[in-house]
Protein backbone atom coordinates (compact mmCIF):
# COMPACT_ATOMS: atom_id res chain seq x y z
CA UNK A 1 0.00 0.00 0.00
CA UNK A 2 1.14 3.22 -0.89
CA UNK A 3 2.02 5.49 2.46
CA UNK A 4 4.33 8.21 1.22
CA UNK A 5 1.47 10.85 1.42
CA UNK A 6 2.56 13.88 4.15
CA UNK A 7 1.09 17.33 4.95
CA UNK A 8 3.20 20.36 4.34
CA UNK A 9 3.03 22.86 6.64
CA UNK A 10 5.28 25.97 7.03
CA UNK A 11 6.98 24.37 3.91
CA UNK A 12 8.23 21.09 5.50
CA UNK A 13 6.28 17.38 4.92
CA UNK A 14 5.39 15.61 7.97
CA UNK A 15 3.40 12.98 8.76
CA UNK A 16 -0.48 13.74 10.15
CA UNK A 17 -0.96 13.15 13.59
CA UNK A 18 -2.98 9.56 12.58
CA UNK A 19 -3.56 7.77 9.58
CA UNK A 20 -6.34 6.64 7.34
CA UNK A 21 -7.17 3.90 4.53
CA UNK A 22 -8.14 5.44 1.27
CA UNK A 23 -10.20 3.09 -1.11
CA UNK A 24 -9.53 2.92 -4.74
CA UNK A 25 -12.83 3.23 -5.99
CA UNK A 26 -12.74 0.79 -9.01
CA UNK A 27 -11.76 -2.35 -6.72
CA UNK A 28 -13.23 -1.58 -3.31
CA UNK A 29 -9.58 -2.19 -1.92
CA UNK A 30 -8.07 0.73 0.08
CA UNK A 31 -4.13 1.83 -2.05
CA UNK A 32 -2.76 4.34 0.19
CA UNK A 33 -2.27 5.23 3.56
CA UNK A 34 -3.15 9.30 4.19
CA UNK A 35 -2.02 11.65 6.87
CA UNK A 36 -4.70 13.08 8.86
CA UNK A 37 -4.29 16.43 10.24
CA UNK A 38 -6.26 17.15 13.72
CA UNK A 39 -6.81 20.29 15.61
CA UNK A 40 -3.00 20.84 16.69
CA UNK A 41 -1.41 21.03 12.99
CA UNK A 42 -4.65 22.87 12.02
CA UNK A 43 -3.81 25.44 13.78
CA UNK A 44 -0.17 25.38 13.15
CA UNK A 45 -1.08 25.25 9.28
CA UNK A 46 -3.01 28.88 10.12
CA UNK A 47 -0.50 30.09 12.49
CA UNK A 48 1.77 29.97 9.38
CA UNK A 49 -0.05 31.22 6.69
CA UNK A 50 -0.66 34.26 8.94
CA UNK A 51 2.84 34.68 9.70
CA UNK A 52 3.77 34.52 5.77
CA UNK A 53 1.30 36.61 4.88
CA UNK A 54 3.06 39.89 6.29
CA UNK A 55 6.92 38.35 6.24
CA UNK A 56 8.93 40.02 3.83
CA UNK A 57 9.55 36.59 2.19
CA UNK A 58 6.69 37.23 0.74
CA UNK A 59 4.84 40.51 1.38
CA UNK A 60 7.86 42.30 0.41
CA UNK A 61 7.75 40.32 -3.15
CA UNK A 62 6.69 42.58 -6.22
CA UNK A 63 3.23 41.83 -7.86
CA UNK A 64 5.32 40.97 -11.18
CA UNK A 65 7.85 38.75 -8.73
CA UNK A 66 4.43 36.53 -7.35
CA UNK A 67 3.29 36.36 -10.89
CA UNK A 68 6.22 34.82 -11.94
CA UNK A 69 5.98 31.77 -9.65
CA UNK A 70 2.55 31.27 -10.30
CA UNK A 71 3.81 30.70 -13.95
CA UNK A 72 7.05 28.15 -12.30
CA UNK A 73 4.13 26.09 -10.90
CA UNK A 74 2.22 26.03 -14.28
CA UNK A 75 5.41 24.49 -15.69
CA UNK A 76 5.29 22.23 -12.64
CA UNK A 77 1.59 21.28 -12.67
CA UNK A 78 2.42 20.51 -16.53
CA UNK A 79 5.27 18.44 -16.23
CA UNK A 80 3.69 16.26 -13.17
CA UNK A 81 0.14 15.93 -15.40
CA UNK A 82 0.55 12.16 -16.06
CA UNK A 83 1.67 11.60 -12.70
CA UNK A 84 -0.58 13.40 -10.77
CA UNK A 85 -3.50 12.01 -13.15
CA UNK A 86 -2.61 8.59 -12.04
CA UNK A 87 -3.22 9.18 -8.46
CA UNK A 88 -6.38 11.24 -8.92
CA UNK A 89 -7.70 7.80 -10.59
CA UNK A 90 -6.48 5.77 -8.55
CA UNK A 91 -8.17 7.81 -5.25
CA UNK A 92 -11.06 8.65 -7.19
CA UNK A 93 -12.21 6.34 -10.18
CA UNK A 94 -12.18 9.12 -12.03
CA UNK A 95 -10.92 7.92 -15.68
CA UNK A 96 -7.15 8.62 -16.75
CA UNK A 97 -8.69 10.29 -20.10
CA UNK A 98 -10.58 12.84 -18.05
CA UNK A 99 -7.94 13.31 -15.50
CA UNK A 100 -4.96 13.34 -17.56
CA UNK A 101 -6.74 16.15 -20.35
CA UNK A 102 -8.21 18.36 -17.06
CA UNK A 103 -5.11 18.27 -15.29
CA UNK A 104 -2.62 19.72 -18.64
CA UNK A 105 -5.31 22.44 -18.50
CA UNK A 106 -5.25 23.23 -14.88
CA UNK A 107 -1.67 24.72 -15.74
CA UNK A 108 -3.60 27.54 -17.88
CA UNK A 109 -5.36 28.79 -14.14
CA UNK A 110 -2.25 28.85 -12.76
CA UNK A 111 -0.86 30.89 -15.71
CA UNK A 112 -3.78 33.05 -15.95
CA UNK A 113 -3.57 34.32 -12.84
CA UNK A 114 0.13 34.58 -13.09
CA UNK A 115 -0.80 37.10 -15.36
CA UNK A 116 -2.92 39.14 -13.14
CA UNK A 117 -0.89 39.51 -10.13
CA UNK A 118 0.43 42.63 -11.22
CA UNK A 119 -2.43 44.38 -12.56
CA UNK A 120 -4.55 44.57 -9.69
CA UNK A 121 -4.23 48.38 -9.60
CA UNK A 122 -5.84 50.31 -7.27
CA UNK A 123 -6.91 54.03 -7.85
CA UNK A 124 -6.22 57.83 -7.02
CA UNK A 125 -9.58 60.09 -5.55
CA UNK A 126 -9.44 63.53 -6.31
CA UNK A 127 -10.87 63.83 -2.48
CA UNK A 128 -12.96 67.03 -1.20
CA UNK A 129 -10.19 68.41 0.82
CA UNK A 130 -7.64 70.48 -0.76
CA UNK A 131 -4.58 69.35 1.36
CA UNK A 132 -5.23 66.01 1.27
CA UNK A 133 -4.19 63.89 -0.97
CA UNK A 134 -6.02 59.92 -0.89
CA UNK A 135 -5.22 56.98 -2.78
CA UNK A 136 -6.63 53.58 -2.77
CA UNK A 137 -4.15 49.94 -2.43
CA UNK A 138 -5.47 46.91 -3.50
CA UNK A 139 -4.34 44.84 -0.40
CA UNK A 140 -4.22 40.77 -0.18
CA UNK A 141 -7.60 40.07 1.76
CA UNK A 142 -5.46 37.78 4.17
CA UNK A 143 -5.67 34.05 5.09
CA UNK A 144 -7.76 31.73 2.85
CA UNK A 145 -9.19 28.54 4.06
CA UNK A 146 -9.28 26.82 0.74
CA UNK A 147 -11.94 23.25 1.16
CA UNK A 148 -12.13 21.41 -1.97
CA UNK A 149 -14.63 17.91 -2.72
CA UNK A 150 -12.73 15.31 -3.77
CA UNK A 151 -14.23 15.77 -7.61
CA UNK A 152 -11.61 18.07 -10.12
CA UNK A 153 -9.82 19.11 -7.30
CA UNK A 154 -7.03 20.05 -8.79
CA UNK A 155 -8.73 22.13 -11.20
CA UNK A 156 -10.87 23.21 -7.59
CA UNK A 157 -8.16 24.34 -5.67
CA UNK A 158 -6.83 26.39 -8.61
CA UNK A 159 -9.96 28.42 -9.10
CA UNK A 160 -9.01 29.51 -5.47
CA UNK A 161 -4.97 29.67 -5.32
CA UNK A 162 -4.49 30.95 -8.39
CA UNK A 163 -6.64 34.46 -7.70
CA UNK A 164 -5.07 34.10 -3.65
CA UNK A 165 -1.74 33.45 -4.73
CA UNK A 166 -1.53 36.23 -7.17
CA UNK A 167 -3.57 39.42 -4.79
CA UNK A 168 -0.88 38.21 -2.16
CA UNK A 169 -2.60 36.34 -0.09
CA UNK A 170 -1.47 33.03 1.85
CA UNK A 171 -3.56 29.86 2.13
CA UNK A 172 -4.04 26.37 3.62
CA UNK A 173 -5.77 24.21 1.55
CA UNK A 174 -7.87 21.74 2.68
CA UNK A 175 -7.94 18.37 0.51
CA UNK A 176 -10.97 16.44 0.97
CA UNK A 177 -10.84 13.25 3.28
CA UNK A 178 -12.51 10.61 0.34
CA UNK A 179 -9.29 11.30 -2.10
CA UNK A 180 -6.30 13.49 -0.67
CA UNK A 181 -3.69 11.92 -2.62
CA UNK A 182 -3.51 14.66 -5.51
CA UNK A 183 -3.23 17.90 -3.73
CA UNK A 184 -0.81 16.00 -1.29
CA UNK A 185 1.72 15.34 -4.22
CA UNK A 186 0.43 18.45 -5.73
CA UNK A 187 2.04 20.34 -2.56
CA UNK A 188 5.87 18.94 -3.68
CA UNK A 189 5.12 21.10 -6.92
CA UNK A 190 4.50 24.09 -4.31
CA UNK A 191 7.53 23.79 -2.68
CA UNK A 192 9.54 23.08 -5.59
CA UNK A 193 8.21 26.38 -7.26
CA UNK A 194 9.81 28.20 -4.50
CA UNK A 195 7.16 29.79 -2.70
CA UNK A 196 8.20 30.79 0.54
CA UNK A 197 6.93 28.86 3.94
CA UNK A 198 3.83 29.17 4.76
CA UNK A 199 2.36 31.04 1.85
CA UNK A 200 0.65 27.58 0.61
CA UNK A 201 -0.20 24.84 3.23
CA UNK A 202 -1.60 21.78 2.11
CA UNK A 203 -3.61 18.97 4.84
CA UNK A 204 -5.97 16.91 4.81
CA UNK A 205 -8.41 15.27 7.25
CA UNK A 206 -12.06 14.94 8.39
CA UNK A 207 -14.64 17.72 8.02
CA UNK A 208 -16.26 17.45 11.44
CA UNK A 209 -12.29 18.26 12.99
CA UNK A 210 -10.16 19.66 10.55
CA UNK A 211 -12.63 21.78 7.86
CA UNK A 212 -14.62 23.26 11.35
CA UNK A 213 -11.23 24.29 12.87
CA UNK A 214 -9.82 25.57 9.86
CA UNK A 215 -13.07 26.98 8.79
CA UNK A 216 -13.88 28.71 12.33
CA UNK A 217 -9.88 29.53 13.14
CA UNK A 218 -10.11 33.38 14.08
CA UNK A 219 -7.01 34.22 11.91
CA UNK A 220 -8.90 32.48 8.69
CA UNK A 221 -10.33 35.47 6.81
CA UNK A 222 -11.40 33.89 3.94
CA UNK A 223 -13.35 30.51 3.44
CA UNK A 224 -13.24 29.52 -0.53
CA UNK A 225 -15.81 26.68 -0.32
CA UNK A 226 -16.57 23.72 -3.00
CA UNK A 227 -18.82 21.32 -1.76
CA UNK A 228 -22.26 20.18 -1.10
CA UNK A 229 -25.25 22.59 0.29
CA UNK A 230 -25.51 21.01 3.61
CA UNK A 231 -21.45 21.69 4.73
CA UNK A 232 -21.87 24.63 3.56
CA UNK A 233 -23.93 25.15 6.55
CA UNK A 234 -21.93 24.43 8.39
CA UNK A 235 -19.22 26.49 6.76
CA UNK A 236 -21.43 29.58 7.42
CA UNK A 237 -22.14 28.68 11.30
CA UNK A 238 -18.40 28.10 11.45
CA UNK A 239 -17.62 31.71 9.91
CA UNK A 240 -20.15 33.28 12.84
CA UNK A 241 -16.56 32.73 15.08
CA UNK A 242 -14.16 34.55 12.94
CA UNK A 243 -16.51 36.65 10.78
CA UNK A 244 -14.83 35.84 7.53
CA UNK A 245 -15.79 36.27 4.23
CA UNK A 246 -17.03 33.87 2.51
CA UNK A 247 -17.53 32.07 -1.21
CA UNK A 248 -19.47 29.15 -1.80
CA UNK A 249 -19.63 26.44 -4.96
CA UNK A 250 -22.43 24.11 -3.89
CA UNK A 251 -24.09 21.61 -6.09
CA UNK A 252 -26.76 21.71 -8.86
CA UNK A 253 -30.12 20.66 -10.87
CA UNK A 254 -28.86 21.70 -14.20
CA UNK A 255 -31.83 21.30 -16.89
CA UNK A 256 -30.31 20.25 -20.33
CA UNK A 257 -33.45 22.34 -22.42
CA UNK A 258 -33.84 20.66 -26.36
CA UNK A 259 -35.97 22.66 -28.70
CA UNK A 260 -37.69 20.28 -31.69
CA UNK A 261 -35.76 22.48 -33.88
CA UNK A 262 -32.05 21.25 -32.56
CA UNK A 263 -29.70 18.69 -34.83
CA UNK A 264 -30.98 16.02 -32.88
CA UNK A 265 -28.00 13.68 -32.60
CA UNK A 266 -25.69 16.59 -31.38
CA UNK A 267 -27.80 17.50 -28.55
CA UNK A 268 -27.60 13.57 -27.70
CA UNK A 269 -23.83 13.45 -27.83
CA UNK A 270 -23.80 16.87 -25.60
CA UNK A 271 -26.01 14.95 -23.28
CA UNK A 272 -24.32 11.99 -22.70
CA UNK A 273 -20.98 14.22 -22.20
CA UNK A 274 -23.41 16.61 -19.56
CA UNK A 275 -24.55 13.62 -17.37
CA UNK A 276 -22.21 10.49 -18.29
CA UNK A 277 -18.90 12.21 -18.23
CA UNK A 278 -17.15 11.09 -14.96
CA UNK A 279 -19.53 8.99 -14.41
CA UNK A 280 -21.95 12.10 -13.36
CA UNK A 281 -20.02 13.41 -10.43
CA UNK A 282 -20.20 16.96 -11.96
CA UNK A 283 -21.67 19.71 -10.21
CA UNK A 284 -22.16 20.61 -13.66
CA UNK A 285 -24.28 17.93 -14.81
CA UNK A 286 -27.10 18.19 -16.84
CA UNK A 287 -29.34 15.55 -14.81
CA UNK A 288 -32.87 17.02 -15.80
CA UNK A 289 -33.60 16.83 -19.38
CA UNK A 290 -36.32 18.99 -20.66
CA UNK A 291 -37.40 17.73 -24.27
CA UNK A 292 -39.51 19.27 -26.27
CA UNK A 293 -42.53 16.35 -26.66
CA UNK A 294 -43.02 16.20 -30.16
CA UNK A 295 -38.94 15.14 -30.66
CA UNK A 296 -39.04 13.23 -27.25
CA UNK A 297 -39.46 9.65 -28.88
CA UNK A 298 -36.49 10.22 -31.30
CA UNK A 299 -34.40 11.94 -28.81
CA UNK A 300 -34.73 9.21 -26.29
CA UNK A 301 -34.42 6.25 -29.08
CA UNK A 302 -30.69 7.89 -30.14
CA UNK A 303 -29.85 8.50 -26.69
CA UNK A 304 -30.51 5.00 -25.30
CA UNK A 305 -28.77 3.57 -28.40
CA UNK A 306 -26.03 6.02 -27.61
CA UNK A 307 -25.54 5.02 -23.63
CA UNK A 308 -25.76 0.71 -24.83
CA UNK A 309 -22.23 2.10 -26.57
CA UNK A 310 -20.56 3.60 -23.48
CA UNK A 311 -17.61 1.89 -22.89
CA UNK A 312 -17.50 0.82 -18.97
CA UNK A 313 -14.05 -0.29 -17.72
CA UNK A 314 -11.09 -0.35 -15.67
CA UNK A 315 -10.45 4.16 -14.86
CA UNK A 316 -6.84 3.38 -15.71
CA UNK A 317 -7.22 2.35 -19.07
CA UNK A 318 -7.11 5.10 -21.70
CA UNK A 319 -10.49 3.57 -23.59
CA UNK A 320 -12.65 3.53 -20.70
CA UNK A 321 -15.52 5.79 -20.96
CA UNK A 322 -17.11 5.27 -17.82
CA UNK A 323 -15.99 4.16 -14.29
CA UNK A 324 -17.16 4.20 -11.07
CA UNK A 325 -18.43 6.07 -7.76
CA UNK A 326 -16.16 7.74 -5.98
CA UNK A 327 -17.50 6.38 -2.56
CA UNK A 328 -19.80 3.17 -1.37
CA UNK A 329 -21.92 6.15 0.05
CA UNK A 330 -22.89 7.58 -3.23
CA UNK A 331 -23.40 4.42 -4.65
CA UNK A 332 -26.25 3.31 -1.72
CA UNK A 333 -27.29 6.84 -2.01
CA UNK A 334 -27.96 6.66 -5.96
CA UNK A 335 -29.64 3.26 -5.95
CA UNK A 336 -32.05 4.19 -2.81
CA UNK A 337 -33.53 7.60 -4.77
CA UNK A 338 -33.52 5.46 -8.06
CA UNK A 339 -35.57 2.96 -6.44
CA UNK A 340 -38.06 5.97 -4.70
CA UNK A 341 -38.19 7.66 -7.63
CA UNK A 342 -39.35 4.23 -9.90
CA UNK A 343 -42.11 3.63 -6.87
CA UNK A 344 -43.23 7.35 -7.46
CA UNK A 345 -44.08 6.56 -11.19
CA UNK A 346 -40.35 7.13 -12.77
CA UNK A 347 -39.93 4.84 -15.63
CA UNK A 348 -36.44 3.19 -16.37
CA UNK A 349 -35.25 3.65 -19.88
CA UNK A 350 -31.40 2.24 -19.11
CA UNK A 351 -29.42 1.43 -16.22
CA UNK A 352 -31.26 1.39 -12.90
CA UNK A 353 -28.86 -0.76 -11.24
CA UNK A 354 -25.24 -1.14 -9.51
CA UNK A 355 -23.43 -3.23 -11.84
CA UNK A 356 -22.15 -6.92 -11.29
CA UNK A 357 -18.56 -6.25 -10.79
CA UNK A 358 -15.81 -5.30 -8.27
CA UNK A 359 -15.67 -1.18 -7.22
CA UNK A 360 -18.72 1.11 -6.84
CA UNK A 361 -20.38 1.32 -10.40
CA UNK A 362 -24.03 2.04 -11.23
CA UNK A 363 -25.11 1.65 -14.71
CA UNK A 364 -25.85 4.70 -16.21
CA UNK A 365 -29.61 5.63 -16.14
CA UNK A 366 -32.34 7.23 -17.37
CA UNK A 367 -35.30 7.79 -16.16
CA UNK A 368 -38.84 9.14 -17.85
CA UNK A 369 -40.29 11.27 -15.27
CA UNK A 370 -43.09 12.86 -17.24
CA UNK A 371 -46.09 13.63 -15.17
CA UNK A 372 -43.99 13.02 -12.22
CA UNK A 373 -42.25 16.11 -12.18
CA UNK A 374 -42.17 15.60 -7.96
CA UNK A 375 -39.93 12.73 -8.22
CA UNK A 376 -36.99 12.72 -6.32
CA UNK A 377 -34.37 11.98 -9.35
CA UNK A 378 -35.75 15.54 -10.26
CA UNK A 379 -35.63 17.41 -7.32
CA UNK A 380 -32.59 15.80 -5.45
CA UNK A 381 -29.01 16.36 -6.70
CA UNK A 382 -27.39 12.93 -7.12
CA UNK A 383 -24.06 13.74 -7.98
CA UNK A 384 -24.44 10.61 -9.67
CA UNK A 385 -24.81 8.88 -13.47
CA UNK A 386 -28.67 9.50 -13.28
CA UNK A 387 -30.43 11.03 -15.66
CA UNK A 388 -34.45 12.04 -15.38
CA UNK A 389 -36.50 12.86 -18.16
CA UNK A 390 -39.85 15.30 -18.69
CA UNK A 391 -41.19 17.44 -21.17
CA UNK A 392 -42.19 20.54 -22.90
CA UNK A 393 -44.59 21.93 -25.42
CA UNK A 394 -44.04 25.72 -25.03
CA UNK A 395 -41.00 28.09 -24.84
CA UNK A 396 -42.51 29.42 -21.40
CA UNK A 397 -43.08 26.00 -20.13
CA UNK A 398 -39.58 25.17 -20.60
CA UNK A 399 -38.98 27.83 -19.22
CA UNK A 400 -40.57 27.38 -15.96
CA UNK A 401 -39.73 23.82 -15.79
CA UNK A 402 -35.61 24.71 -15.71
CA UNK A 403 -36.53 27.06 -12.97
CA UNK A 404 -38.47 24.78 -10.89
CA UNK A 405 -35.51 24.10 -8.39
CA UNK A 406 -33.62 25.11 -5.12
CA UNK A 407 -30.46 25.09 -7.69
CA UNK A 408 -29.09 27.53 -10.61
CA UNK A 409 -25.75 26.36 -11.17
CA UNK A 410 -25.48 25.46 -14.71
CA UNK A 411 -28.27 25.36 -17.87
CA UNK A 412 -27.64 23.73 -21.31
CA UNK A 413 -29.84 25.15 -24.47
CA UNK A 414 -30.14 23.27 -27.78
CA UNK A 415 -31.72 25.15 -30.56
CA UNK A 416 -30.69 26.43 -33.91
CA UNK A 417 -33.54 29.70 -33.54
CA UNK A 418 -30.77 32.63 -32.75
CA UNK A 419 -33.37 34.82 -31.06
CA UNK A 420 -34.89 31.73 -28.84
CA UNK A 421 -31.85 31.32 -27.59
CA UNK A 422 -31.13 34.64 -26.16
CA UNK A 423 -34.92 35.20 -24.48
CA UNK A 424 -34.09 31.72 -22.60
CA UNK A 425 -30.67 32.40 -21.98
CA UNK A 426 -31.72 35.52 -20.39
CA UNK A 427 -34.44 33.91 -18.31
CA UNK A 428 -33.09 30.77 -16.94
CA UNK A 429 -31.64 31.58 -13.69
CA UNK A 430 -28.51 29.68 -13.52
CA UNK A 431 -24.99 30.97 -13.17
CA UNK A 432 -23.55 29.56 -16.32
CA UNK A 433 -25.97 28.96 -19.80
CA UNK A 434 -24.36 26.99 -22.22
CA UNK A 435 -26.46 27.46 -25.77
CA UNK A 436 -25.17 24.39 -28.32
CA UNK A 437 -22.57 23.25 -26.09
CA UNK A 438 -22.11 21.75 -22.49
CA UNK A 439 -19.44 21.10 -20.27
CA UNK A 440 -16.89 24.02 -21.48
CA UNK A 441 -14.25 26.09 -19.03
CA UNK A 442 -11.87 28.65 -19.01
CA UNK A 443 -9.77 30.56 -16.88
CA UNK A 444 -11.23 33.94 -18.27
CA UNK A 445 -14.53 33.38 -17.49
CA UNK A 446 -16.08 33.51 -13.85
CA UNK A 447 -17.83 30.42 -13.01
CA UNK A 448 -20.57 30.34 -9.93
CA UNK A 449 -24.43 29.68 -9.62
CA UNK A 450 -27.58 31.24 -7.83
CA UNK A 451 -29.95 29.92 -4.95
CA UNK A 452 -28.36 26.89 -3.51
CA UNK A 453 -25.78 26.40 -6.06
CA UNK A 454 -24.33 29.26 -3.52
CA UNK A 455 -22.64 32.56 -4.17
CA UNK A 456 -19.32 34.68 -5.34
CA UNK A 457 -17.81 33.46 -8.69
CA UNK A 458 -14.60 31.58 -9.89
CA UNK A 459 -12.61 31.87 -12.75
CA UNK A 460 -11.77 35.17 -14.73
CA UNK A 461 -10.65 38.88 -13.57
CA UNK A 462 -13.49 39.48 -11.20
CA UNK A 463 -12.11 36.37 -9.00
CA UNK A 464 -9.03 37.88 -8.20
CA UNK A 465 -10.57 40.97 -6.78
CA UNK A 466 -12.52 38.61 -4.17
CA UNK A 467 -9.39 37.87 -2.55
CA UNK A 468 -8.81 41.58 -2.15
CA UNK A 469 -9.52 44.43 -0.19
CA UNK A 470 -8.65 48.00 -0.76
CA UNK A 471 -6.47 50.07 1.96
CA UNK A 472 -7.72 54.00 1.50
CA UNK A 473 -4.44 55.97 2.22
CA UNK A 474 -4.64 59.72 3.89
CA UNK A 475 -1.56 61.71 3.23
CA UNK A 476 -1.63 65.56 4.17
CA UNK A 477 -0.05 67.65 1.73
CA UNK A 478 -0.05 71.09 3.66
CA UNK A 479 3.03 72.63 5.00
CA UNK A 480 1.21 74.30 8.23
CA UNK A 481 1.21 72.83 11.95
CA UNK A 482 -1.86 70.92 12.71
CA UNK A 483 -4.03 73.10 14.85
CA UNK A 484 -7.37 72.52 16.29
CA UNK A 485 -7.46 69.02 17.59
CA UNK A 486 -10.84 68.43 18.51
CA UNK A 487 -12.19 68.69 15.16
CA UNK A 488 -12.51 65.98 12.54
CA UNK A 489 -10.75 66.59 9.64
P1 LIG B 1 -18.75 17.75 0.97
O1 LIG B 1 -19.54 18.98 1.17
O2 LIG B 1 -19.13 16.52 1.71
O3 LIG B 1 -17.19 18.00 1.34
C1 LIG B 1 -16.46 19.07 0.81
C2 LIG B 1 -15.32 19.45 1.77
O4 LIG B 1 -15.88 19.98 2.97
C3 LIG B 1 -14.44 18.27 2.20
O5 LIG B 1 -13.09 18.67 2.19
C4 LIG B 1 -14.92 17.99 3.62
O6 LIG B 1 -13.94 17.40 4.45
C5 LIG B 1 -15.25 19.39 4.10
N1 LIG B 1 -16.15 19.40 5.27
C6 LIG B 1 -17.07 18.48 5.63
N2 LIG B 1 -17.68 18.84 6.78
C7 LIG B 1 -17.14 20.03 7.16
C8 LIG B 1 -17.36 20.92 8.26
N3 LIG B 1 -18.25 20.66 9.21
N4 LIG B 1 -16.63 22.06 8.32
C9 LIG B 1 -15.73 22.35 7.35
N5 LIG B 1 -15.47 21.53 6.30
C10 LIG B 1 -16.16 20.39 6.20
O7 LIG B 1 -18.76 17.51 -0.60
P2 LIG B 1 -18.42 16.17 -1.42
O8 LIG B 1 -19.46 15.16 -1.17
O9 LIG B 1 -16.99 15.80 -1.22
O10 LIG B 1 -18.55 16.75 -2.92
C11 LIG B 1 -19.73 16.75 -3.60
C12 LIG B 1 -20.46 18.08 -3.57
O11 LIG B 1 -19.63 19.13 -4.05
C13 LIG B 1 -21.66 18.07 -4.50
O12 LIG B 1 -22.76 18.68 -3.90
C14 LIG B 1 -21.17 18.86 -5.70
O13 LIG B 1 -22.19 19.40 -6.50
C15 LIG B 1 -20.32 19.89 -5.05
N6 LIG B 1 -19.39 20.49 -6.04
C16 LIG B 1 -19.60 21.79 -6.44
C17 LIG B 1 -18.76 22.38 -7.41
C18 LIG B 1 -18.94 23.82 -7.87
O14 LIG B 1 -17.99 24.40 -8.36
N7 LIG B 1 -20.10 24.42 -7.74
C19 LIG B 1 -17.72 21.63 -7.95
C20 LIG B 1 -17.54 20.31 -7.52
C21 LIG B 1 -18.39 19.76 -6.55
Amino acid sequence: MDSHFQLYIDGQFEPGAATFASVNPATGEAWARMPEARTEQVNRAVEAANRALTDSAWAGLTASARGKLLYKLAGLVEKAASQLAEIETNDTGKIIRETSSQIAYVAEYYRYYGGIADKLEGSSIPVDKPDMQVWLERQPVGVVAAIVPWNSQLFLSAVKLGPALAAGCTVVLKASEEAPGPLLEFAKLVHEAGFPPGVVNVITGFGPECGAVLSSHPKVDKVAFTGGPETARHIVSNTSNNLAKVSLELGGKSPFIVFADTDIQSAVNAQVAAIFAASGQSCVAGSRLLIEASVKERFLALLVERVSRIRVGSPNEMTTEYGPLCTERQLRNIEKVVANSVRQGARVLAGGNALQRDGYYYAPTILDCTGVSNADSITTELFGPVLSVDTFTTEQEAIDKANSTVYGLAAGIFTTNLTRAHRVSRRVRSGIVWINTYRAVSPLVPFGGFGLSGHGREGGMAAALEYTTTKSVWLRTSDEPISDPFVMR
